[in-house]
């Protein structure tokens, strides 16, 4: 059994963020630029027997659970040929995909039978107009067509990722919330990170997870921790004391979760990446085509994960440098 990937930190790592194209069917303006987005061409995508083969080093290595991403993964053809690959690899113990439900509805079912359970559904909004100037796409009523089937069909659990902007989605934090009780399904607030493609994000634009908290509690009703919370997970979790429903909240700018991270990335061409803000990355994809063993693939990984920072650096002021690609280049 090869050793665990360990960094110099103590943090093990045994989660993976494969992202399978860098497309997207909408334009969310804290991710994409709303023109001339520039994307990687076709041939510098890996295809999906060379994500596989990634996938089973690092599963060899220890990774227990996967995440597929993107851009958005459903625009990738036949997405759940992937899926089934991966929910079947040995040791493989998780397979999640994150999507921004534009296309969930007509593929739910052929991703289910692929054995997926697990979805991420991102929305911010259930405002269609608020909707279409965050996405700059009028698509919210096929996201929510999108939920219908993934909860028709017994998808669980579902999560809904809701980025939380501030001067933007105020009126929205209590309304989802409400749409996450009613549905069973636990909304994320994300607060925004400086990850998007126009560097519009300023620090003054988060909209804190203590403020969404109080107007949660506000807006419903009290809420208290949920006991017992796993150290190693990023999101902060939180119940409705009257027994309905549940939030998470990603604080990734007030409460950064550096000193648990146990994931790595690799881009849809081929990047590795210790951290979604690192400013250096690993090329996989020349040796994946260049003929290398599977024992070289495994030492990059290695290497990667140790030479991982203590974490990212946004609450440093000027000291932060933001990553060379925006989100949707890396893989949320
Ligand atoms: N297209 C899919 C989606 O939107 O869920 C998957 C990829 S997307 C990059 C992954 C997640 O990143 C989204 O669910 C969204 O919540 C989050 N995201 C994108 N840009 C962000 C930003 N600047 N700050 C915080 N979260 C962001
Ligand atoms: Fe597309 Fe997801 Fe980025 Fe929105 S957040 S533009 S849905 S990749």
């Amino acid at each position: 059994m090869p050793a665990p990937l360990i960094d110099n930190y103590q943090r093990l790592h045994d989660n993976l963020r494969l992202s399978v194209t860098d497309r997207c069917n909408i334009r969310c303006f804290y991710c994409m630029p709303e023109k001339d987005v520039e994307f990687v061409p076709r041939a510098e995508i890996l295809r999906f027997e060379e994500m596989e083969r990634f996938a089973r080093i690092a599963v060899d290595l220890g990774v227990k659970k996967i995440r597929v991403t993107g851009g958005e993964p459903l625009v990738r053809k036949d997405l759940h040929i992937l899926v089934r690959k991966l929910v079947e690899m040995p040791g493989v113990e998780d397979v999640a995909l994150t999507t921004n439900g534009v296309l969930l509805a007509p593929q739910a079912e052929a991703l289910y039978d692929a054995g997926l359970r697990r979805l991420n559904i991102h929305l911010d909004t259930l405002d269609r107009a608020r909707f279409e100037e965050i996405t700059r796409r009028d698509e919210l009523h096929r996201v929510l067509e999108g939920i219908d089937a993934a909860q028709r069909l017994g998808f669980g659990p579902i999560k809904i990722n809701a980025v939380a902007v501030k001067g933007l989605v105020e009126q929205d934090i209590v309304p989802l919330a409400q749409f996450g009780r009613e549905r069973g399904i636990e909304i994320r607030y994300i607060e925004f990170m400086p990850l998007d493609a126009q560097n519009l994000w300023d620090r003054s634009r988060v909209l804190l997870a203590e403020n969404i908290l109080t107007m949660l509690a506000e807006g419903i009703g009290p809420l208290d921790p949920v006991p017992d919370p796993d150290p190693r997970a990023p999101a902060l979790e939180y119940r409705f004391r009257d027994g309905r429903g549940q939030v998470g909240f990603i604080a990734s700018v007030s409460r950064p979760f550096c000193l648990n991270c146990n994931r790595i990335r690799l881009t849809a061409d081929g990047k590795l990446r210790y951290c979604l803000f690192a400013i250096e990355e690993t090329d996989v994809k020349g040796l994946l085509r260049g003929g290398a063993p599977d024992e070289e693939i495994a030492e990059t990984i290695r290497a990667t994960v140790r030479a991982k920072w203590l974490g990212h650096e946004i609450n440093q002021g000027e000291r932060f440098v933001p990553p060379p690609r925006p989100m949707y280049a890396i893989g949320g």
